[in-house]
């Protein structure tokens, strides 16, 4: 091929002409060289030189393109081109990693890794194509090189970053399946604490209610066979332990109360609210002035008729209870309806309750007052809570300490009542 194989460009063919292409790839930036059919290099351009660091003048005439590529002695893809390499031939040197070129007929191509090359190895898109002669006839090859190794470590870069996040990914949410499942089991022990400290707290409420009613009859036996003998202040230690006797036990029944909540099975029924007011109206002893009143119009909901009891009992008792207008009042009525859900309110004209403490009060033996300023066991608002809380509502509270109080209860309507809301 050192003669001229003057040629046109046939269909898709590689032509070569090597005087009038010679200085045209010399000057290409892409590393190229050619072979003839002999195997032996006749072109091997600057870009080639300068991927390969080998020089034209060590390569031209040599049967050695491989050098650059392998440390021993090996066919390179021109070679295979030249000696019209079967696919099978061409897999047992480069593996599964080639192609046919779809842009060139009889090329090939192929991206691989050659370790030897440049520091760390170099990655290489590599395509080399077939030179004819104008009859056809394979006269040699030419392969041009690609340096790809930036994109590959990118790539890698990339995978391996993907892999690392999957990973992360695969632990944490195996940490979260953990966390989850150590979370329902502490659920489950939570719930069976609760479960077993209130049932202590009603037996233990329950059981001492006989022993306080024993006491306090055998005081009353003692007060009346000793009372013609007894002094002012003997009197006075009967009185108070006439009034410790009394806490002690509303302190039982309102824990007794308390804990039943806990234990009932809701018997979830429809409430016509006026009605029921009217009922609380009765079994509430209300002082001579105190006025209940309950205004417009009322729904039906769906609630427990006990827990209902015991939510508006203790929230009407503590409106007359914390008071000192006169007279006292207590209003009830709707305050919105939505969703399903009724808000009604329980309005007072008492002392009040300074924000600071709205949270508060609703948690066991909070009270903001003492026994002697105001009688009660701080135990009436838990009550509110937990007993509207099992009857898929809730509680709050709006006052300004001074203003008196008004707390919403929100409740299930009855459904019939749902398809006419305001
Ligand atoms: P008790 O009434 O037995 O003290 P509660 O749990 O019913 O216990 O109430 C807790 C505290 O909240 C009361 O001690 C009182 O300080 C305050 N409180 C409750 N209701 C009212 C109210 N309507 N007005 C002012 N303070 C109230």
């Amino acid at each position: 091929m050192r003669q001229a194989l003057s040629a046109e460009p046939a269909n898709m063919c590689w032509v070569y002409d090597h005087s009038r292409n010679c200085h045209l790839l010399q000057g290409s930036p892409i590393p190229t060289f050619v072979i003839d059919v002999n195997h032996v290099i006749i072109l091997w351009n600057h870009a080639c030189e300068q991927i390969t660091g080998i020089s034209a003048a060590q390569m031209i005439g040599t049967r050695q393109a491989w050098r650059s590529f392998y440390s021993h002695e090996r066919p390179i893809m021109a070679d295979l081109i030249v000696t019209g390499a079967t696919d099978e031939e061409i897999t047992e040197f480069y593996g599964p990693n080639w192609q046919r070129s779809s842009a060139i007929d009889g090329a090939y191509e192929s991206e691989d890794f050659f370790p030897e090359m440049g520091n760390n190895g170099t990655w290489l898109f590599f395509t080399a194509s077939p030179l004819n002669d104008t009859s056809g006839n394979i006269v040699g090859a030419i392969e041009t090189l690609q340096d790809v190794t930036g994109r590959k470590r990118a790539e890698a870069d990339l995978k391996e970053y993907r892999d690392n996040l999957e990973e992360l990914v695969r632990q944490r949410t195996a940490e979260l399946a953990q966390a989850h499942s150590e979370l329902i089991a502490k659920a489950a022990t939570l719930e069976q604490a609760n479960e077993e400290l209130s049932q202590y707290a009603f037996v233990a409420s329950h059981d001492l209610r006989a022993p306080l009613r024993a006491v306090r009859n055998y005081a009353d036996f003692l007060r009346e066979e000793l009372d013609p003998v007894l002094n002012e202040e003997q009197r006075s230690y009967f009185d108070g332990m006439g009034s410790a006797l009394r806490h002690g036990d509303e302190l039982v029944n309102d824990l007794l109360e308390f804990s039943r909540i806990g234990n009932a099975t809701i018997a979830a029924q429809n409430i016509p609210l006026e009605d029921f007011f009217a009922g609380l109206h009765g079994s509430l002893h209300c002082a001579k002035n105190d006025e209940l009143v309950v205004s417009g119009q009322l729904p039906v909901v769906q609630a427990d008729h006990t827990l209902l009891n015991q939510v508006f009992q203790n929230l009407v008792a503590n409106g007359f209870k914390f008071n000192r207008s006169s007279p006292k009042r207590v209003e009830i009525g709707l305050s919105d309806k939505r969703d399903g859900m009724c808000e009604l309110f329980v309005r007072d004209n008492g002392i009040g309750i300074d924000p600071r403490y709205h949270d508060r009060i609703f948690k066991m033996f909070k009270r903001l007052h003492t026994h002697k300023e105001f009688e009660g066991t701080g135990i009436g608002l838990a009550i509110v809570k937990k007993a509207v809380t099992k009857l898929h509502g809730s509680v709050r509270l709006e006052s300004n300490g001074g203003e008196g109080s008004t707390f919403f209860i929100t409740l299930p309507q009855a459904e019939k009542e749902t398809g006419n809301e305001r």
